[in-house]
């Protein structure tokens, strides 16, 4: 049996959801968990920040998969919903293309096919095979491949015939374009891998699987905000005896003869531990935490020369007025879509014209602003910090074009009412979330840099030491990266057997 005192010290570098669902299911387990992160609050990107009576989530809001938050609690002997409440969402968000026309999104599958066939009764048959190989997808590369290891080459060979099953070599936006034609449908189903950093046009068409994951689970917020999720991860470490310490920058993972032994902070003290896991971005954990490190595989070159996915600029901003008629997310397309995606992904460019997501969490939680006003975000998919886009320079122009679109579609005459607001940029994600040129959700999710070729949750470079979050398998995304730290249960021994073997 265990003390405080034999437990093993599992230290967790990073307070994202990964790396506190790591501490979780560490704690759960029988270790000794200390969560350090470099930012004043929790929660890396899903964290949450008020301002002149406003709360405003500053990342994920779409909580799909539901049931991964569930079995996370439940593994920890826990309810998630006596912790947090969710609530579900009808509709799930409106799509507005650059016409003015809309495209609803739904839980019911009768209303979806409506929709379809109102835009075009030529591809409702197509639509109906697209969410059955949807389903068919979810179940093999969610269910059986989510949350397993890729140890070695041979365990991704195993799994090729089912990617030749599956068509995981084509891209999103073909699967989709090979069941329906009209432009509106194409872009309104192969979108979502942008939710992930992922470009339609090359993400491979596993991520076609969301469309499902939605219909058949649901898309939902957490009243309070996501930050309510991060609170309640919080809370629940620490009532399993485990530390989440904020203002802890690490400076360094600390290695001895191919074994990660700790942690050196940036204020030059060091934290020993019997395993380090890092929720750092995986390249940033690499080049720049265990630098000194001979990597074999995940050298400076391969992480600068790997695809990353893209940047984002949001804005922030409260109303004292409310905008009944906005819905909780919208999606607005801009004039041009494989064109924005390759300036956005390839050409590395700020295009002149953008598609955005509109946040308004105050349709459902009123909680979130003071009475009578209203709490949103915007956000625009722009390059990572590759593109020569000087941000200091242009953010205001920016959220100044982001405005005048907001205006001259769906909210005509708003800035006069913005009583509030703050923006975050590429330079945000890469100098304060530390994330490698500055991409919002790590690695690109193609099939090249997936499974087995995607950073492993143990680490192939260093003995006791562990990655999880949006960089490693599966991937970005609150159900991803909640995951990425599942697949630790298959990774990281026991704290009683690795106690013993240590002793
Ligand atoms: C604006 C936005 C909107 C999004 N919307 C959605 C959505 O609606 N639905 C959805 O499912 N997903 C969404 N996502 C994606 C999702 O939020 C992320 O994939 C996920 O939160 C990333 O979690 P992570 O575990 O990788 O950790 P991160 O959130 O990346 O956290 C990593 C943490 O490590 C810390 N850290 C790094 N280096 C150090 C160091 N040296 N020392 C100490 N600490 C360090 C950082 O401070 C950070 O807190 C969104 C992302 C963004 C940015």
């Amino acid at each position: 049996m265990l003390t405080k005192t034999t437990m093993p010290h599992a230290v967790i570098v990073g307070a994202g959801l990964g790396g506190l669902a790591a501490a979780i299911r560490l704690g759960a387990r029988g270790y000794r968990v200390t969560v350090l992160d470099r930012l004043a609050v929790p929660g890396g990107r899903a964290t949450v920040f008020k301002q002149d009576g406003f709360t405003f989530d500053a990342g994920p809001t779409i909580i799909t998969a539901p049931f991964v938050l569930e079995e996370l609690w439940q593994f920890a002997g826990r309810n998630f919903y006596d912790d947090v409440k969710l609530q579900a969402l009808d509709p799930f968000y409106v799509i507005r293309f650059d016409d003015g026309s809309t495209f609803t999104c739904r839980a019911d599958v009768k209303a979806m096919r409506d929709e379809v066939a109102r835009i075009s009764p030529d591809d409702v048959a197509g639509y109906d095979n697209f969410m059955r190989e949807s389903e068919a997808i979810y179940k093999i590369g969610f269910e059986q491949l989510g949350h397993v290891p890729f140890p070695s080459i041979g365990s991704m060979a195993a799994i090729v015939p089912d990617l030749l099953k599956l068509k995981a070599w084509q891209s999103v936006h073909s699967h989709v374009a090979s069941h329906v034609r009209h432009p509106k449908l194409r872009m309104a189903l192969s979108f979502h891998p942008l939710f992930v950093g992922g470009n339609p046009f090359r993400a491979t068409s596993v991520y076609s699987m969301i469309a499902y994951l939605e219909r058949q689970f649901g898309v939902h917020c957490a009243i309070g905000g996501t930050g309510a999720i991060v609170q309640a991860m919080v809370k629940l470490i620490k009532s399993q005896g485990g530390d989440v310490i904020c203002n802890a920058d690490v400076a360094e993972i600390t290695t001895d003869n191919g074994r990660a032994t700790g942690v050196r902070m940036a204020s030059g003290k060091l934290i020993k531990s019997e395993i380090v896991v890092s929720n750092a971005c995986a390249a940033h954990t690499y080049t720049k935490l265990i630098a000194g490190g001979a990597q074999k595989r995940w050298t400076k070159r391969k992480m600068a020369r790997a695809r990353h996915s893209m940047s984002l600029f949001v804005w922030y901003f409260g109303t004292n007025m409310k905008f009944e008629s906005v819905p909780h997310h919208t999606i607005l397309m801009g004039p041009r879509y494989r064109g924005l995606i390759d300036d956005i992904f390839e050409n590395k460019i700020l295009a002149d014209d953008m598609s955005l997501y509109l946040h308004r969490p105050t349709a459902t939680d009123a909680s979130l602003a003071p009475a009578g006003c209203d709490s949103f975000y915007v956000l625009s998919p722009v390059p990572n910090q590759d593109s020569n886009i000087d941000w200091m320079q242009m953010a205001e122009t920016y959220r100044q074009r982001i405005a005048k679109r907001l205006d001259e579609t769906i909210m005509s005459g708003f800035e006069k009412h913005v009583v509030t607001q703050r923006v975050m940029t590429p330079l945000n994600f890469e100098h304060d979330l530390l994330s490698y040129k500055g991409a919002a959700f790590g690695l690109e999710p193609v099939l090249t840099q997936s499974a087995w070729f995607r950073p492993h949750n143990k680490s192939e470079e260093f003995e006791n030491l562990f990655l999880v979050g949006a960089s490693t398998h599966p991937g970005a995304g609150v159900p991803g990266v909640i995951s990425t730290a599942r697949v630790l249960d298959l990774v990281v021994p026991p704290a009683e057997a690795f106690a013993s073997a240590h002793a």
